[in-house]
């Protein structure tokens, strides 16, 4: 299986190159992991012996994307692939970070600082599987475990008990009882763990198929408590989690999310401002919100399609069933292929049209409002898109008779 794999195919000349050089080097981490779950594999890590500097030596074309950490970024084929020096961490003094990372020759010490038994294991270039720490009988036998004392290695890095967590949700394995009670000891820590890191494992763990699994080990740990703006919202998880909708986008993540949370469009966002989403997310979550809770009372109209585009109301609709609501995905595409206009600039009439219709001598804000008029008028199909029709229909509105008064 490993060998079908055309990711590690492709890889195979890099890991011989550095090799060819007199080092060691070998696939690591979730791909190693992943290929052995027959699962697909979308991008393959190599850990060596080679210093960065000694790897940049090796190939032509490289990129310093934390050299730090020890991590060189390699360009071969027009593939980019991360290759990163076999490494310790040491020192955690502050939950987070280690105070010091030191390269280290020996690919044991490097596997002995990664988080899970299965995260910890090695492919070599003629596909041996480098196992220290019994990583493959997790694997077998379903089970998420720490590498050596899961309190230590909590201690060291507290983001790693949410890797727990997200691991669950992706791969719907056990947690090893020891790793839990570490995680319920140790929960408060994660408050120290800057949230965009917790956001990225929170985002895997809402769309990974065993995500109601996980939240409510989430809950049962206590580790939500330390979550931002979660604290007090133990049951609201709980019913979360009892959701069956299959397996969501990050898009209906969070709209699901904020919904049961007891949020609505218009009080969202500071919530979305905590766990440090994008803009862009953060609008998108909200309309997406506001669009759902909309469809609990209202059918499809024109409005609505265009108000937001096709593929978010289908995923917004895609959720309904989930709420013991009706799915109309049918009747949504009608109507958005029966939509008068998709947009403003297909309106017959434009703000151009309109300046010279009410002979202004600049645009002001009654050619918006003749806009949205007429927008309106056409999507409450109260008249017909045509240059003539919109005109007509504009010279009688009363705010336009009113300015000539
Ligand atoms: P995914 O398929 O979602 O990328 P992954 O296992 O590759 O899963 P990454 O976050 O990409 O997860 O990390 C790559 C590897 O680095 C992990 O498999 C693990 O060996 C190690 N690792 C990552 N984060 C930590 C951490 N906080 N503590 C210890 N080891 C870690
Ligand atoms: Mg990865």
């Amino acid at each position: 299986m490993i060998e079908s794999s055309a990711l590690f195919i492709a890889a195979k000349p890099i890991i011989q190159k550095i090799i060819d050089h007199g080092y060691e080097a070998y696939f690591v981490g979730g791909a190693v992991r992943d290929s052995l779950l027959n699962k697909p594999v979308s991008d393959v890590d190599i850990a060596t012996s080679a210093t960065p500097l000694e790897i940049k030596a090796i190939f032509t074309k490289t990129f310093d994307v934390g050299i730090e950490h020890g991590t060189v970024l390699v360009y071969e084929q027009g593939v980019g692939y991360e290759i990163t020096t076999f490494r310790t961490e040491s020192n955690y003094e502050d939950f987070r970070h280690p105070s010091s990372v030191s390269f280290v020759r020996s690919l044991e010490e490097d596997l002995k600082r990664r988080d899970f038994t299965i995260n910890a294991l090695a492919l070599s270039i003629d596909d041996r599987v480098i196992d220290y720490f019994g990583g493959q009988e997790d694997l077998a036998r379903q089970l998420l475990r720490s590498v050596g004392l899961a309190q230590e290695r909590f201690s060291e890095d507290a983001l790693r008990m949410f890797r727990a967590i997200r691991f669950v949700s992706q791969l719907d394995f056990a947690v090893d009882p020891e790793t839990i009670e570490a995680i319920r000891l140790l929960k408060a820590n994660l408050s120290h763990v800057a949230v965009e890191r917790i956001q990225v494992e929170w985002v895997k763990t809402l769309v990974g198929p065993a995500r109601n699994r996980a939240i409510k080990l989430l809950v049962d740990t206590g580790l939500y408590e330390y979550c931002p703006k979660l604290a007090d919202q133990k049951e609201n998880l709980l019913s979360f989690s009892e959701n069956t909708f299959p397996q969501l986008s990050t898009f209906q993540a969070w709209v699901l999310l904020c919904h049961y949370l007891g949020f609505h469009s218009e009080n969202v966002r500071p919530f979305l401002k905590a766990w440090k989403l994008s803009n862009k997310v953060l609008d998108e979550t909200q309309a997406g919100l506001g669009l759902l809770h909309e469809r609990f009372t209202r059918k499809w109209n024109f409005f609505m399609a265009f108000s937001h585009p096709l593929h978010v109301s289908l995923e917004v609709e895609a959720l309904l069933p989930s709420l013991g609501y009706q799915d109309e995905s049918q009747f949504l595409e009608n109507v958005y292929k029966e939509l008068p206009i998709e947009s403003l600039k297909q309106l017959a009439f434009n703000g151009k049209d309109i300046q010279e219709l009410l002979n202004l001598k600049k645009s002001g804000p009654i050619i918006g409002q003749s806009l949205t008029y007429l927008k309106n008028a056409v999507l409450n199909q109260e008249v017909k898109n045509t240059k003539e029709d919109l005109q007509d229909y504009l010279l009688s509105a009363d705010f336009i008779k009113n300015l000539y008064h």
